[in-house]
């Protein structure tokens, strides 16, 4: 029990809140939107300078999705249902990781009856689960769920992945029991050991096994305290997790398929797509159009896809310049009081006038930003305009990642 004295022995109620109420005060027309933007924009900055600059990141995931689909979730403290809510927010969350982590694959699992589902397999594209996430509303809850189950079913599925991918399991957890077969113990050790990280949402309260599962495989716990919070909770999951130390850096053969459109004559003949062809409904159509795998030339319809064919990854470029900036971040700005040389806002071209108290400067080509134009360089355009039309300072920048 060596590790366990390693954990932090910390709860929420020891150190936990930041005591947002105090920080809450009225402008000077007697509203409180300023301070209430100030609290989000300072959770967002603290986020910011928590993110180390060169650091190994986990860029290829494999994320299991594991769903408490028992009689718990039916409680009615998130609206309509905790299960109902949860599918909502996985929606949204799914669309957003695909966007963010664009060679990313993930799949879903339930958990009720004291058993695991899967409910849809390891893919890359949004849709499948979007659609299956959809039809799941219509389930019925029931029953306990079993935790070691749905580890176990996840474990196996992510076992065979390759070294050099990042292979995680996020579990949302609503019931405060698990009804399981064996010893649970030895699914966390056999987790540790594939090098799986697993976190842990509760939407109840903290769960001793869920905190020691997430701290033992170097995941987060967190327990969610409104839908707004278990949103933002979600979100903590979008950006890749550092890389485990024993995450293999190797180099993975990928390909770059052309649309069928500009490829030679022979090669657009009518086809199915590779995709759809083991669906025998409506949707499958004769196409003159899609993406030639470059190794076998089998048709795929969406990209990014891994070949049916011949298991190649098939991306487009733009896919992989998506995920560039988590290699690069912007480095923070340097806050000052607004009192300096500078007049205007170097992004917008916005006068400083009274009521901006803080002014944002990037140590690197130190020009003066506004607070809308710091947080959207940081958090959408992820570079610096001042860096970017400077050649010199762009160079500089390039060099030293
Ligand atoms: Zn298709
Ligand atoms: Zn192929
Ligand atoms: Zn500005
Ligand atoms: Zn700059």
């Amino acid at each position: 029990m060596a590790e366990e004295e390693s954990e932090e022995k910390e709860y929420r109620w020891e150190t936990g809140y930041e005591k947002t109420w105090e920080a809450i005060k009225e402008d000077d027309h007697g509203l409180l939107e300023a301070s209430v933007a100030d609290i989000i924009h300072n959770a967002k900055r603290k986020r910011q300078l928590e993110r180390k600059q060169g650091a190994r990141l986990g860029m290829m995931r494999h994320l299991y999705i594991i769903l408490d689909a028992s009689e718990s979730m039916s409680n009615q403290d998130l609206k309509p249902t905790r299960f109902l809510c949860s599918l909502k927010l996985l929606e949204d969350f799914i669309e957003e990781f695909f966007y963010q982590n664009p060679i990313s694959q993930l799949g879903v699992i339930i958990t009720r009856n004291k058993r695991a589902e899967k409910v849809s397999d390891l893919a890359g594209n949004s849709k499948k689960h979007v659609k299956e996430l959809q039809t799941l509303q219509q389930t019925v809850v029931g029953g306990e769920p079993s935790l070691q189950n749905s580890l176990e079913l996840a474990t196996k599925l992510l076992k065979l992945l390759p070294s050099h991918a990042s292979k995680e399991i996020l579990v949302i957890m609503g019931a405060l029991t698990t009804c399981d077969p064996g010893d649970i113990n030895e699914t966390i050790r056999n987790m540790k050991l594939d090098g799986i990280r697993c976190s842990v949402i509760g939407l109840a309260a903290e769960l001793y096994i869920c905190k020691r599962m997430a701290n033992l495989t170097g995941g987060e716990h967190s327990v969610a305290l409104d839908d707004k919070h278990y949103k933002e909770q979600l979100n903590a999951h979008i950006d890749p997790p550092p890389a485990a130390t024993r995450l293999d850096a190797a180099l993975v053969k990928m390909g770059f398929p052309h649309h069928a459109l500009h490829s030679s004559a022979p090669d657009t003949s009518m086809s199915v797509c590779m995709c759809h062809a083991q669906y025998s409904d409506e949707t499958v159509k004769l196409m003159t159009t899609g993406y030639l795998c470059p190794q076998c030339l089998s048709k795929h319809c969406e990209l990014p896809v891994e070949c049916r064919a011949c298991g190649l990854t098939l991306v487009s470029a733009p896919h992989l310049a998506r995920s560039y900036h988590y290699l690069f971040p912007v480095e923070p700005f340097k806050e000052t009081a607004s009192e300096s040389d500078h007049s205007f806002c170097f992004g917008c071209q916005k006068i400083f006038a009274q009521n901006d108290k803080k002014v944002y400067t990037c140590g690197k080509c130190n020009q003066t930003f506004c607070l809308d134009c710091e947080i959207f360089i940081h958090e959408i355009l992820h570079t610096c305009p001042g860096c970017a039309i400077n050649p010199e300072t762009y160079k500089k920048s390039i060099d030293k990642s």
